[in-house]
């Protein structure tokens, strides 16, 4: 009772604070018209719209390299940004975008790209296919999950057993059926580019970098830092994990980011701008569908999360 009274109080407005920076990330914007839905990820296009108009009102909206070299100066700051490049950010998005004048980042996989596919969006919209299942099965996992098992959660079991140093093209299968074009391409990503709209790294295959071994993990931050950077003739400085929270990437992550200069970000259940322990790891909060009170929400409870640990 008293829980659900402090939720509605917190819910009602903005406390006012100093300092205050926060990166926005999103996937999936459904056009009012469309029915393609991803589950988890996927924000409507009125939703975005009010979403967006919110955070105008309380932050200035900032480009990610404007929001990182922000020293405190008592104001509040916020990025926008996109992870997996889906093809609604061309369409829906980025008109929005263009009409406030605010600038965003889209964080992007090579084979997302090229194939036209993810493993990710390919077992949300093929889930009944066997043959698809039965090849992920296959290569990606320990004898020890028989198919069964492995078909009633194939996202579950891929996320948290999967073995994803084998051979990724079998991720991708040219016969899998979509309803619509999914991801950007080449020549819309150079065209965006050209219109303000920066692209950075999200990994080659958007696999879970913490059940890759080093050499897979380095192949897949380098191999699609040199692609982006020869597609766009700019140097790649952010990286967003795959799937980002604490349990998608280690050590060997951090370590390789380190060594190649990189910003990078992950997904904290409290998402305030904050100094991280971990060098250069900034926390972003991912938003979906939710209310403006949620969000609201969303603030003061990393307001009040900061004043307990003295960071306000
Ligand atoms: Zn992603």
């Amino acid at each position: 009772m008293l829980l659900r009274l402090a939720k509605k109080v917190l819910s009602l407005q903005p406390f006012p604070r100093n300092n205050h920076r926060v990166i926005f990330l999103y996937h999936h914007i459904k056009a009012t018209q469309s029915n393609f839905y991803l589950p988890q990820c996927t924000t409507s296009e009125n939703n975005f719209i009010e979403q967006i108009n919110f955070i105008r009102k309380y932050f200035n909206i900032l480009s990610l390299e404007e929001l990182l070299a922000k020293t405190e100066d008592g104001k509040r700051y916020a990025s926008i940004v996109f992870d997996d490049g889906f093809d609604s950010f061309k369409n829906v998005a980025f008109p929005v975008l263009k009409n406030y004048k605010i600038p965003a980042t889209v964080f992007v996989n090579q084979a997302a790209i090229e194939k036209q596919q993810l493993w990710v969006s390919n077992i949300l919209l093929n889930a009944d296919n066997k043959n698809y299942l039965e090849q992920l099965w296959h290569k990606f996992m320990s004898e020890q999950i028989n198919f069964d098992k492995f078909a009633k959660n194939p996202l579950n079991l891929m996320l948290t057993q999967a073995n994803f140093n084998a051979d990724p093209s079998f991720l991708y299968d040219s016969n899998l059926k979509f309803p619509l074009k999914i991801y950007l391409d080449e020549q819309e990503i150079i065209d965006l580019d050209k219109k303000g709209i920066q692209f950075e790294n999200h990994s080659s295959d958007h696999l879970v970098l913490s059940l890759c071994n080093l050499d897979t993990q380095r192949k897949q931050i380098i191999e699609n830092k040199l692609y982006l950077e020869n597609l766009l003739a700019k140097t790649s400085q952010h990286f967003a994990i795959p799937f980002g929270k604490t349990e998608h990437f280690n050590q060997d992550t951090t370590q390789i980011l380190q060594n190649n200069l990189y910003n990078y970000s992950n997904i904290p259940q409290i998402f305030d701008y904050q100094q991280n322990s971990i060098k250069n790891l900034i926390p972003r909060i991912s938003l979906t569908e939710e209310s403006i009170p949620e969000l609201i929400f969303y603030l003061n409870r990393a307001t009040i999360q900061s004043f307990f640990e003295n960071k306000l």
